[in-house]
């Protein structure tokens, strides 16, 4: 045994500088020191010692000695490279330059710095954006029936327009100097997600301008004398404006617009101007059917090369005023009963001089470079918020009419099956509420979180659809009935539609999460690319050493970090956090390093190949979400005090989000082509096999009992969820029901014993309650408890019901209705 000594501790001392990340040199160093000293310590002779140290040597010399390595190794390396990188296509490329890496770059490296998270200042919102929210928004939220929007008027009351336009609700992201209120991202998805526990309708309407559109395109690329003429206009609501892009045949794939404007010269406000006539037909245009100022994406055509040399241009985008001549639109689609005014815009030759390109004839061209970069802002704030707002308000309505609705004698939330429901609930609200924050707050960081925006707008909208079909199972036919008593039918039914918009789903789980994360967040692969472009080739050489050989230890150091970490089911390394967390982020140390090992591994062996291969980069940016999902979720609950009442809600989400990832590698690895490359990654990410387990169920009962009584945990989940308890707000009067609901409970419970027993006299409920008082079972207070809830609860547990007539869609049918033909 001790003629092995030196190899073996040679041997572990290469895992530990792997695990731990040491560079090469002084790994290197160390090693052969421990070679050495294991040598003369254990007596195992000269032989024993020097096989170890030799085959040290072999590997290290050449790594260490650089010049040797650039030219033996890297630049054979580096011709193969060159060959096989498949080159990026410009809408790549724009989507790759238009972000920047946060945290989930940490995510990627395998091995992230969790004290760069837990200093990331918390979010919190200014004394002006609290005070938005607690009076215009309050108001607002006042003034909103949504079975009116949504049945009787297909649209929002005039007074709910005048007042959105006067308080500027469409102008959060304009700055004040040009009339907005120029809010942060938080505030916008505070407000987005309150709206939206009131009115999916009214959301949406208030989300759209403050997203991608006239406005923020004007912020960001307008003229000066575009944005001091639109920008106060969209701020107080003068313009209405619209962004439309998708048509007939572009849809996911927007590059390939067929709508296009030709060059030409026409006349504008009565002078002969250079402009372009366009034409387009676009659809799902939300605003379109009211906008006054429509934005338009088109190909822009030069012909006859009255601006230059080329004549494709590229994707342009304009600004086309709503009385411009043959401009139709009017026209109103219905996306699933939701009543925010969508419709189609369509154009033929229609003349705007140059002026209207948005930022003048310079940015001509770069239409897709100026959206891709505004949706990496976007995309993780209104989708995400309306999502966050919608689960959050779902979670406190279900947790209190799960309590109030009894069924066999006790409560429905007592049951497990809705129990389960519940936990599911409860726990996604938790987690996608952290998700919305930490996209938000990345934007009000200044970062372009390009990839954690895909991962929030997918996720938050994705798992707001399972929420809202659990909801409506909790509540049975109740949510079934529509009418204005219903707060939970039209959520489901229109939950689609943030799956669809910004980047339909599936896409943006198949293509981009991975797609983009991959190359932008890992620490090396965009280097190696960058380092192809060099013109120079001693510094491509360089640059792609430096590049490749990181790589390499990087790899290494993944592989080995994945090993141990799961022989020791993720118990070792020094993490921050408390007593309760601490495993948790252990468990994200080892699904990190995993990750990176899986992730380049894949990128190895399929190359180019991988984008093709959607199955198995949806999977990996499964991975990666989760880790990100799961993290924003551990800086929650540090911003917030760490709360132990909160904990139910964390370790649901935590285990959850885990299985998750566990299940997505174990997809990978099924699945991956190169068998024998999968069963070496198996045993490396999984040596002791699937481990991890769901949500306990014990676990999920703590967390239906949060949503189901008032606490601190369940106040903390109903941020910015409107509960006043006013006529238009079914979800305020029911939460404000809940501690009589509680306290008639064991009341309730000894009058339907006596009831059971037979000892009361009568065959309805008021009769045998009277008798329970006049046989001493309850008392008159008691007596009048459960009279009040009763009362009070069956506004709860009843739906509306209607005359024929008042169903009918549309004045020409309800005549049909109401006189049949002769
Ligand atoms: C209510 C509503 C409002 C909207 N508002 C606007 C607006 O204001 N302005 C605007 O310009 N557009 C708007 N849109 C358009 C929206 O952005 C598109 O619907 C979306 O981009 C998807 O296009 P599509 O519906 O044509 O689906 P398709 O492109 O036909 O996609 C169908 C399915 O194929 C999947 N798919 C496509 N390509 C791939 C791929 N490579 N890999 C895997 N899966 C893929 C998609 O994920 C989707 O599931 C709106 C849409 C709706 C429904």
């Amino acid at each position: 045994m001790a003629m092995l000594a030196p190899a073996l501790l040679g041997l572990l001392s290469v895992l530990v500088a792997a695990y731990a990340r040491w560079r090469l040199l002084p790994g290197s160093v160390l090693t052969a020191a421990v070679i050495v000293t294991a040598g003369v310590a254990s007596g195992a002779g000269w032989l024993a010692t020097a096989l170890p140290l030799l085959l040290l040597a072999l590997v290290a010399v050449p790594l260490n000695g650089l010049s040797w390595r650039r030219r033996y190794l890297s630049a054979p390396l580096l011709a193969i490279f060159q060959k096989v990188t498949p080159k990026l296509s410009d809408t790549e490329q724009i989507a790759l330059d238009a972000g920047t890496v946060g945290f989930e770059g940490e995510l990627f490296s395998g091995k992230p710095d969790w004290r760069k998270l837990l200093a990331q200042p918390k979010p919190a919102l200014s004394v002006e954006e609290q005070a938005f929210l607690d009076g215009p928004v309050e108001k607002l939220c006042a003034m909103t029936n949504d079975w009116q929007i949504t049945h009787e008027l297909a649209d929002l009351p005039g007074e709910v327009w005048d007042f959105i336009k006067k308080e500027k609700f469409f102008g959060m992201i304009i700055p004040k100097k040009y009339g907005g209120l120029e809010f942060s991202a938080l505030a916008q998805s505070a407000v987005l997600q309150k709206l939206m526990g009131v009115s999916g309708s009214l959301s949406s309407t208030v989300g759209v301008p403050n997203s991608l559109g006239p406005g923020e395109l004007l912020l960001h690329y307008g003229t000066q004398e575009q944005r001091d003429y639109y920008l106060p206009r969209l701020a107080d609501g003068h313009e209405i404006p619209c962004f439309a892009l998708t048509g007939p045949y572009a849809g996911s794939d927007a590059t390939s617009i067929p709508d296009y404007g030709v060059v030409c010269k026409g006349e504008w406000n009565g002078a002969n101007v250079i402009g372009v006539r366009l034409t387009f037909d676009k659809r799902y245009i939300t605003l379109a059917p009211i906008a006054t100022l429509f934005g338009l994406a088109f190909r822009m055509y030069d012909p006859e090369h009255i601006l230059g040399d080329k004549e494709d241009i590229g994707i342009t985008l304009a600004l086309i005023p709503h009385d411009t001549p043959g401009l139709e639109y009017g026209r109103r689609h219905f996306p699933l009963n939701a009543a925010f005014q969508n419709g189609p815009v369509r154009g033929k030759e229609i003349f705007v001089p140059l002026s209207q390109l948005i930022g003048g004839e310079k940015m001509a061209g770069q239409g897709w470079r100026m959206l891709i970069e505004c949706l990496s802002i976007g995309r993780g704030i209104t989708l995400p918020s309306n999502a966050a707002g919608g689960v959050k308000a779902g979670a406190i309505a279900t947790g209190a009419y799960a309590r109030l609705r009894k069924q066999f004698g006790i409560a429905i939330g007592r049951f497990e099956g809705i129990e389960e429901a519940l936990a599911r609930i409860g726990g996604h609200a938790y987690a996608i509420s952290a998700l919305s924050r930490a996209s938000a707050a990345a934007v009000d960081r200044g970062e372009k979180p390009a990839v954690p925006s895909a991962i929030a707008k997918y996720h938050a909208t994705e798992r707001g659809r399972e929420v809202a079909k659990d909801i409506m199972d909790v509540h049975g036919g109740k949510a079934v009935q529509l009418g204005p008593g219903n707060y939970a039918g039209r959520a489901w039914q229109t939950s689609p539609i943030a799956v669809t918009v910004e980047g339909a789903n599936i896409m943006t789980r198949s293509l981009m999460i991975f797609g983009q994360g991959a190359i932008r967040c890992h620490p090396y692969v965009l280097r190696e690319m960058e380092s192809l472009k060099l013109a120079d080739y001693r510094e491509k050489l360089k640059a792609f050493d430096a590049a490749l050989w990181g790589h390499v230890g990087f790899a290494v150091s993944n592989a080995v970090r994945s090993l141990v970490l799961g022989l020791s089911f993720a118990k070792i390394g020094r993490v921050p956090g408390d007593a309760y967390t601490r495993r948790y982020y252990r468990k994200l140390n080892r699904y990190a390093a995993a990750l990176a090992l899986v992730a380049d591994t894949s990128m190895l062996v399929l190359g180019g190949k991988l984008k093709f291969k959607e199955k198995i980069s949806a999977r990996l940016g499964d991975v990666l979400s989760n880790l990100y999902i799961a993290s924003a979720m551990l800086k929650r609950y540090e911003d917030q005090g760490r709360p132990v009442n909160d904990q139910p809600l964390l370790a649901w989400a935590f285990h959850d989000a885990v299985y998750r990832m566990q299940d997505a590698l174990d997809g990978v690895l099924r699945n991956f082509p190169l068998r024998p490359v999968a069963w070496l990654l198996r045993a490396l990410v999984f040596p002791f096999g699937r481990r991890e387990v769901p949500p306990s169920d014990r676990l999920g009962r703590r967390v239906a009992a949060i949503l189901c009584a008032p606490g601190e945990a369940r106040d903390r989940l109903a941020e910015w969820v409107y509960l006043t308890p006013n006529a238009n707000n079914p979800v305020g009067r029911m939460n404000a029901l809940l501690p009589e609901v509680i306290a008639a409970e064991p009341v309730e419970r000894k009058f339907l014993k006596a009831v059971k027993a037979g000892e009361l006299l009568g065959y309805d409920y008021d009769a045998q309650l009277a008798d329970a008082v006049t046989k001493g079972v309850l008392s008159q207070a008691e007596s009048e408890l459960l009279a009040r809830v009763r009362k009070a609860s069956f506004e709860f547990i009843s739906v509306d019901d209607f005359d024929p007539s008042e169903l009918a869609a549309g004045k020409q049918h309800q005549r049909k209705l109401l006189r049949p033909a002769a």
